[in-house]
């Protein structure tokens, strides 16, 4: 049964539309980057064609009607992630603006006695920013350990939460297996020690949508390049209280309210974290890119890409010499993170490309998943709602050949 029109989608993605390498493109990187809808295109286009201007300093009207675009959507980003208020919602670069943000103003709460809890299935941006935290402040870092199954080991994590603890991080899908974590139970038991807790929601967003109210998580991040928005922009949602108590990242213009030379008082919310002029045009296609998934719906897409998952797995698992890696369909979103047997994974992304598929490989950004696994990376096909099953048949096609070019 067909749940929407996937080739109307289709029609949405020029890209979708190009060769590469003399054959029809098969986009199955989506974990890295989604692509770009016309509506998102379109509205970059009109921002400089019609409205370009910068945005809370002018009195002039193109300054104006840019800075009501843009506080438009930040709205749209705070319905969509259910925040209680649009100052809750900060507009970042990005998921790693937002983690180093939030790192870096905790340097002044965290001293040496405290831990810091951070899950094995991090992205290193996820990782990185938690270790300079604690180089600074002399924290320990502990880390949430993964079992085969490539989930994390829940009892472990509750039998780690102390009075010492005061930070936790994890993702809510990890972006080198696809698992998806169980974040409110995680949510919960870090804040019955007293901890807050950050969930990087970057590959969680393209597949389902997170309520941060009802998750009653304390920060939560997003970049807008995986969810059919542009690059270099995201956001950080962070709740009321906790983002007026950390201290600005960045110095700059917009963030304050009064500079002088013997003291500075800074703007509030969101301003205080927005020094500078920010990605104006991206900010606005952001909402643009929300719009666009919320009107197919993320039941929908969900569904549709379980389905894609479902097949893809077992059309692979009939290639003798195939192991997938990490967390069984049913637990994770639509990524498959794989290796054949005496193959690397290089080569076999490199044979791929040839034939017009795109997938990634290597560490994913996660090299401690992949020591965990004793692998020098995986392959990993990721899928999205405009993929199909004839790119999965053309794709394990092409597993198969390249498997008998290599072995
Ligand atoms: N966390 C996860 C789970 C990711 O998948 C990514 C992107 N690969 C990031 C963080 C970093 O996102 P960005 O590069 O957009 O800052």
């Amino acid at each position: 049964k067909q749940l929407f029109n996937v080739e109307a989608i289709r029609a949405d993605f020029p890209i979708l539309n190009r060769k590469v390498n003399g054959q029809p493109l098969v986009y199955f990187d989506n974990a890295a980057t989604s692509q770009t809808p016309q509506q998102v295109i379109d509205c970059i286009v009109d921002y400089y064609s019609n409205y370009n201007a910068n945005i809370h300093r002018g009195v002039h009207s193109l300054s104006q009607i840019a800075t009501d675009a843009y506080e438009k959507a930040r709205q749209k980003v705070q319905q969509h992630f259910n925040a209680k208020h649009a100052h809750e919602i900060i507009l970042t670069s990005g998921t790693t603006h937002s983690i180093n943000l939030v790192a870096n103003g905790y340097a002044k709460f965290i001293t040496e006695e405290d831990e810091i809890l951070v899950s094995a299935m991090e992205h290193h941006s996820n990782i990185v920013p938690w270790q300079m935290l604690c180089e600074k402040t002399g924290a320990k870092l502990k880390v949430i350990p993964m079992n085969e199954n490539g989930m994390l080991e829940i009892d472990q994590f509750e039998a780690m939460l102390t009075n010492k603890t005061k930070l936790v991080f994890v993702n809510h899908v990890s972006n080198a297996l696809g698992s998806i974590n169980p974040i409110k139970h995680i949510i919960a038991k870090t804040h019955e020690v007293g901890a807050k807790i950050l969930v990087d929601g970057a590959q969680a967003a393209p597949h389902l949508k997170a309520d941060v109210q009802d998750l009653d998580v304390d920060y939560y991040t997003v970049s807008a390049h995986k969810i059919c928005g542009p690059t270099g922009v995201g956001m950080l949602y962070g709740k009321e209280a906790l983002l007026e108590e950390l201290p600005p990242y960045q110095g700059g213009g917009e963030m304050i309210a009064e500079v002088t030379f013997e003291k500075t008082t800074y703007a509030g919310l969101p301003h205080k974290f927005e020094a500078g002029t920010p990605n104006i045009a991206g900010g606005i296609a952001f909402g643009e890119a929300l719009d666009y998934m919320n009107t197919i719906g993320f039941d929908v897409i969900a569904a549709y890409e379980h389905e894609l998952l479902d097949y893809a797995t077992a059309q692979l698992n009939t290639i003798e010499g195939v192991r997938i890696f990490g967390a069984k369909p049913e637990q994770k979103t639509a990524v498959i993170s794989f290796n054949i047997e005496g193959i690397h994974p290089y080569d076999m992304g490199t044979l791929l490309d040839k034939m017009g598929i795109a997938v990634r490989t290597g560490h994913h950004c996660a090299q401690p998943i992949m020591n965990f696994y004793k692998i020098p990376g995986t392959v990993r096909a990721s899928f999205s709602f405009y993929n199909t099953k004839t790119e999965i048949d053309r794709f394990v096609e092409g597993v198969k050949k390249a498997k008998s070019m290599l072995l």
